[in-house]
């Protein structure tokens, strides 16, 4: 007989541990999947697309419901799991329901970090992590709408790209002296910045925000440096944090995320977490990739493998038209590693490479992205790049013909 398996969280860890279950364990498991928002899991990294009218919502959905049925798994979508018993193995779901469980995987993912000032309830002031807000965005956006996107990483600018290409007139404020500081360097932020602001959006940076105010909704956000910019609408996009509050209730341990070793077991017996939930060698991931190798590894762990997850390398693309900026690993260069520097400011490119022991460790790459996927490739795997270092930096292609 099947093992009851319930997995908290219909995002999309959960949705590629479904996939990888069903290639590995079909039949092993009687799977359901408890989701707090009440649609089909989807690409929660196309809702920039969604938000600037390149792809319909419905291009999102990672895999029909037909999918699901066919594979026996059972969907409870659009009621949160509420409380887990790990003696008792059962999880209490919203709508009143129990479930028992043989297993059970967390992967309930991050909500996004509201700022603890006067006026964050304001209506107007709205965050940028799922389906809902995005439909919430566009409903408020017009043409010459002001709004203040607050937060100058990956998805503050993805926000305020997308809102700009609706008419909006965008001012991207960050706390911090340059742009997507925990990806890029000096010099690939500073371009970016000129590209931003190419698109019609204003960036003040090193501005710290002290409030948002109005009558019944936000009028403008107030900095305390003692300036203040009127608002129609305000983005908070300043970070996230697991969801690991179920888990802590239910006594599992848990820091900023749900505590996991490299088995993705938690402390709990037979109780799992991956995604952005967990914390894994003290790292909590904010990206798909670590999601998807976790959800990989305990696949093959539920399906009787003695697999491990070892960490993962952080990679970053922005995903905003025109502008081509990739990171990964160690990009900033610790101390007794060598950065490799290529750079036109007239084609506005811009190439480091990060060697530490022979190996690439990390890469920023500015203009042109066409090799990014290559320099992962070295990075994931620590391969021995000596043999190539002159023309690493000039990419795969004059390192193969130079090979051949
Ligand atoms: C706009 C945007 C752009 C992004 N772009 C990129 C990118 O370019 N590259 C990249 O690698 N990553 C990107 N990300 C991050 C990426 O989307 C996440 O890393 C990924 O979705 C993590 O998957 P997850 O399953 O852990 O969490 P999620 O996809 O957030 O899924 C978690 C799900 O669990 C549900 N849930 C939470 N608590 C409960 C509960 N108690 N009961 C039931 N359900 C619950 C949530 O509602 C949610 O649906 C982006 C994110 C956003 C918001």
């Amino acid at each position: 007989m099947s093992e009851p398996l319930i997995i908290i969280g219909n995002g999309m860890a959960a949705a590629r541990l479904c996939e990888e279950l069903a290639q590995r364990a079909l039949g092993r498991y009687a799977v359901a999947v408890v989701g707090a928002e009440p649609r089909l899991a989807y690409n929660r990294v196309l809702l920039s697309s969604v938000l600037s009218s390149d792809l319909p919502a419905a291009d999102t959905v990672l895999k029909p419901a037909a999918w699901w049925r066919d594979r026996g798994v059972t969907l409870r979508y659009g009621a949160a799991a509420t409380a887990i018993d790990t003696a008792a193995r059962t999880v209490t779901v919203a709508d009143g329901k129990t479930l028992a469980f043989a297993k059970l995987v967390l992967a309930t993912g991050s909500r996004a970090i509201h700022l603890p000032v006067g006026g964050a309830d304001l209506a107007g002031v709205l965050t940028f992590r799922d389906m809902a807000d995005v439909e919430s965005i566009t409903r408020a956006a017009r043409r010459g709408t002001r709004v203040v996107v607050i937060g100058g990483g990956l998805l503050g600018i993805e926000a305020a790209s997308g809102l700009a290409r609706t008419g909006a007139k965008v001012t991207l404020v960050h706390l911090m002296d340059r742009l997507m500081e925990r990806q890029l360097d000096a010099r690939a932020a500073a371009m970016l910045k000129r590209a931003v602001e190419a698109k019609g959006i204003d960036v003040v940076l090193g501005m710290e925000t002290k409030s948002f105010v109005g009558q019944h909704r936000v009028e403008a956000v107030e900095f305390k440096d003692g300036g203040s910019l009127a608002a129609d609408m305000v983005v908070v996009a300043v970070g996230i944090r697991p969801n690991a509050e179920i888990a802590a209730a239910a006594g599992l341990a848990v820091k900023r995320g749900i505590i996991v070793d490299d088995g993705l077991s938690t402390s709990a017996a037979d109780v799992f977490a991956i995604g952005e939930c967990a914390e894994h060698r003290g790292v909590c991931y904010g990206l798909v990739e670590p999601a998807n190798e976790q959800a990989q590894v305990l696949a093959a762990r539920l399906a009787g493998r003695d697999t491990r997850y070892c960490g993962s390398v952080n990679a970053t693309n922005l995903k905003v038209s025109g502008i081509r900026v990739f990171s990964a690993g160690d990009f900033l260069g610790a101390p007794g590693t060598e950065s490799i520097v290529l750079a036109d400011p007239g084609l506005g490119t811009y190439r480091k490479l990060v060697v530490a022991g022979g190996c690439l460790v990390g890469a920023v790459l500015y203009g042109d992205t066409t090799d990014a996927a290559w320099y992962l490739e070295l990075i994931r795997a620590g391969s021995a790049i000596e043999a190539f270092r002159e023309e690493l930096i000039f990419g795969r292609a004059l390192v193969e013909r130079r090979a051949a």
